[in-house]
């Protein structure tokens, strides 16, 4: 027997509306220097819907954003998937080659560009013939727009349409929740990347799991800075979520500098921001320069956040990084971290212990762990370590446009490549990725537990640890250590600091300074990268 309850569709377009109607007064600023209310930013959205008819984009079509985190790329969140296209959000530090495979690939019809990132696409424009418009963003930039049938103007556009005038969320029937939303890719570090494709059911039970009060829980007083890119994983769902929760938006623009984000921090009295680890660690030498007060949550994750760059953040402003992990594939956030009531009673150094964890997979997630070479479940006892399998409402079921994939087990779970334990509460705790994992003498060495070693060594502002080539042991591992500006750790001091904190066996066989290490498209450390250099050097 079915329930008696109304089946009315999970859809972008009711975020869009429930701004409209709740929070019209509500603040989207951008780097500091423009602020719109909510209803110029769904007015905008409403006249965008007529532009995209006008140009013929069909319903279904990828319309792309190349583009920083601002207002009218949060335009173009609302209006695309609210008019039943697709969003695909283009990460805009990709190489050449990678761009042009990715607009190929997913067949974009339009694509929507910052000003100033116009350089980069020009050279390769004639490279990418499915794509009919290219749409210039004005982002304050003076660069020079040659003409171009090809080349259209965002704010031209916009102010020669009319809004469209009715309900987006009326056009959806129930069977459209499950229409593609979004698009995103992975950064393909190993092999080409591959599409996510979104739904709108997905986004907006992602949505709902991250509101969940206890995990990230935004609320309408929240004052909310995605600092993590719109195009990194949906900027980890907070654009659509701070709109759902009617909190305000402070969006840095295309500056990613330390004074800049930390400035907007303290003018907006932004309460809450998320950012991958390398970013918190930029702002660590100037964080006591500003009044950061208004600050309750920080969101880190992407990769592991070092527990003394999360202390860091407590002793200056009295809140940790929450630590949180996810993928491209989970929409992001699969589980978030932080104590519980059981822990109160705990030592501090527990405590410590217990936020450096990923995590609790959120509601309606489910995690495993299996055996890598037999594919059996492994106890959730905290030791027994294993690949994290995933799945759920807003986990992939495969990729864009590429036929079955040895990344889902033949029961539908997703394969995360990472390797991890689970306890009996449930936390996720990340030993490593089982590429970056170092095999010395028969025996595994977790790259992640001896960079969060040497991390917690005062001078050190960023440290991967990566596996040299051994006859003797088959690997072993070699640490690459960025110092903090003005200190003078030593290669000695190093080790000494990690040894009572790892086995004698572990320790690296060099530790060699660098002035930066290679960082990916989305700011994560690059060990791919730094093994090519490291080859090739
Ligand atoms: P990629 O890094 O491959 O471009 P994603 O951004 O989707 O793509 O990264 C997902 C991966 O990032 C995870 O599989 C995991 O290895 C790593 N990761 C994400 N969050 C965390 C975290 N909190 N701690 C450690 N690793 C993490």
């Amino acid at each position: 027997m079915d329930g008696l309850m109304q089946p009315r569709p999970l859809t972008i377009a009711h975020i869009l509306e429930r701004a409209e109607r709740l929070y019209a007064h509500k603040h989207v600023t951008t780097a500091g220097t423009e602020r719109h209310t909510y209803v110029d930013v769904v007015q905008h959205a409403r006249r965008l819907a007529t532009v995209l008819d006008s140009l013929d984009v069909p319903v279904g079509a990828r319309v792309a954003t190349f583009a920083s985190n601002n207002r009218r790329h949060l335009e173009l969140y609302l209006a695309v998937p609210a008019t039943k296209r697709v969003l695909h959000t283009i990460n805009i530090r990709l190489s050449s080659e990678h761009l042009e495979y990715i607009v190929n690939h997913a067949e974009d019809d339009v694509v929507f560009v910052d000003r100033r990132l116009l350089p980069r696409i020009r050279p390769i424009l004639d490279r990418m013939p499915r794509v009919r418009h290219w749409v210039v963003l004005p982002d304050g930039s003076p660069t020079d727009i040659r003409p171009d049938p090809r080349i259209l103007d965002y704010d031209e556009l916009l102010s020669g349409a009319d809004p469209f005038a009715g309900s987006f969320e009326d056009t959806f029937v129930l069977a459209d929740e499950n229409l593609a939303s979004g698009l995103c890719y992975t950064s393909g570090t190993t092999g080409r990347p591959k599409g996510v494709l979104y739904s709108h059911r997905s986004t907006v039970l992602h949505c709902l799991g991250t509101l969940a009060a206890g995990l990230i829980g935004l609320r309408e007083s929240d004052v909310v800075m995605p600092i993590v890119p719109f195009f990194h994983a949906n900027a980890w769902g907070l654009p659509y979520g701070a709109m759902m929760a009617g909190a305000s938006l402070v969006l840095p623009g295309h500056s990613a500098e330390p004074a800049h984000l930390l400035q907007l921090m303290q003018t907006e009295r932004v309460t809450v921001a998320g950012a991958v680890p390398t970013v918190w660690s930029s702002l660590v030498p100037q964080l006591r320069e500003y009044d950061l007060s208004a600050t309750r949550f920080l969101l880190g994750g992407g990769s592991a956040v070092p527990p003394t760059l999360s202390e860091t953040y407590r002793a200056a402003l009295g809140v940790p990084i929450t630590h949180s992990w996810g993928m491209t594939e989970v929409s992001p956030v699969g589980a978030i971290g932080g104590t519980r009531t059981q822990h109160e009673q705990a030592t501090p150094e527990e405590r410590v212990a217990v936020r450096a964890a990923q995590g609790q997979p959120l509601p309606l997630v489910n995690v495993r762990i299996v055996d890598v070479d037999t594919g059996r479940e492994l106890p959730r006892d905290g030791h027994a370590v294993g690949e994290l399998q995933v799945s759920g409402p807003w986990v992939a079921s495969g990729y864009f446009r590429v036929g079955a994939d040895e990344s889902y087990t033949d029961d539908g779970w997703l394969r995360t490549g990472d390797l991890a334990t689970i306890d009996a509460d449930g936390y996720l705790r990340l030993v490593d990725r089982i590429k970056d994992l170092i095999k010395s003498g028969g025996e595994w060495i977790s790259s992640v537990e001896l960079e969060t070693a040497i991390a917690s060594h005062p001078d050190v502002a960023e440290v991967a640890v990566i596996a040299r080539p051994d006859p003797r042991w088959t690997e072993r591992p070699v640490a690459y250590v960025v110092l903090r500006e003005g200190s003078g750790g030593t290669a000695d001091e190093l080790l000494q600091h990690i040894t009572p904190m790892v086995a004698k066996w572990w320790l690296p066989d060099d530790i060699v300074f660098l002035a930066a290490l290679p960082k990916t498209g989305t700011g994560k450390l690059s060990k791919s990268s730094l093994r090519e250099s490291m080859r090739m050097g």
